[in-house]
């Protein structure tokens, strides 16, 4: 088993790791130095098979109410009684925010209505498309609810992806903590996403299961959702014990820890975007007072009852300075 650790990192420089090999990464890469071979070796893997570059998206957050009950335990949105989604007016003043950033691509997310026949997004799509924004990408990422001629219909009008997350994929961990959410329904939505022509986008949640399972865990979502032929993208969020919510008491999940899900995920699977979630997007935009007050430092602005972040300028200088091309 000695060189064991090295062939492998050799070895995923021309092929993806199996399952096997992924969860002896995970278990070697606690010892810090063995990590860093690791990231090293994802950064390899990642310019051959991507190039080094990066491209600039953007998000609006809240565009539907989260209809789930329980919510999900880990979530800090939609705790307060009263919140309401962005009206439409309020989602366009965000895309043409988007539009004068020079962006191309941006995601629209909201919550969940277990059953919806997803008519609620596509009139948001509409709208858009309507307002003469005709030209930007659109990923939509709010619950496992459309039907089918829902998704075919927002990929006449032109989003490119529609993410069915799971966050994770071992049935106890998502019942108790996704206890109003549906693990079957979701899986069943993925296969929905590509069977009307679109691509898939996923998620999972970094420290959101048992010590004891984690690893095991982290593997079998990778290989799961490394069966649906039309994955495009996943992203890594990392949990977070945020104040007021069910999972207050649970630990937060280390930056190492995350880092080394996206660098094994980077093995596994090569050819697939995969990135982080909320709050590293180029812009972010809601509606004030929401979530929380940002400072101007942070790349919060706060307009027409509007909360817009805008970190290009930080983000420009960071991948410029590790050489990565940025493109829109
Ligand atoms: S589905 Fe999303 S918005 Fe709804 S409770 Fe879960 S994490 Fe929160």
């Amino acid at each position: 088993m000695n060189n064991q650790f090295e062939e492998i990192l050799e070895n995923s420089l021309n092929r993806a790791i199996d399952r096997d090999e992924a969860l002896f990464l995970f278990q070697e890469t606690e010892d810090g130095a063995k990590a860093e071979q690791l990231f090293l070796t994802a950064r390899k893997v990642r310019e051959k098979v991507k190039g080094n570059i990066f491209e600039w998206s953007a998000g609006i957050a809240r565009v539907l109410k989260c209809n789930l009950q329980p919510l999900c335990r880990y979530c800090p949105y939609w705790r307060e009684k009263g919140q309401i989604p962005l009206s439409i007016e309020e989602i366009l003043k965000g895309v043409a925010y988007i539009q004068q950033h020079g962006i191309k691509k941006f995601h629209l997310s909201g919550g969940t209505t277990l059953g919806s026949e997803g008519h609620d997004v596509l009139g948001i799509v509409q709208a858009i498309r309507a307002a003469g924004f005709t030209d930007l990408a659109i990923e939509v990422n709010c619950g496992a609810a459309m039907s089918l001629e829902t998704l075919k219909e927002l990929k006449r009008l032109g989003v490119y992806r529609v993410s069915s997350v799971f966050e994770t994929i071992n049935p106890e961990v998502f019942r108790r903590t996704k206890p109003g959410d549906d693990l079957e329904a979701k899986k069943k939505f993925a296969q929905r996403i590509g069977d009307a022509g679109l691509k898939l986008g996923t998620g999972v949640m970094a420290g959101l299961g048992p010590e004891e399972t984690k690893y095991q865990d982290y593997v079998d979502f990778m290989f799961h959702v490394k069966q649906y032929e039309h994955l495009h993208y996943v992203y890594v969020t990392k949990f977070t014990p945020f104040k007021g919510i069910a999972m207050e008491d649970h630990p937060a999940c280390s930056a190492q820890e995350a880092a080394r899900v996206i660098a094994i995920m980077r093995l596994v699977l090569p050819n697939i975007d995969i990135g982080s979630a909320a709050g590293w997007n180029a812009t972010d935009i809601n509606r004030t007072p929401n979530y929380k007050k940002g400072s101007v430092a942070d790349g919060f602005l706060y307009q027409d009852n509007m909360e817009f972040r805008n970190t290009m300028e930080t983000m420009q200088k960071r991948y410029q300075e590790l050489g990565i091309k940025i493109i829109s």
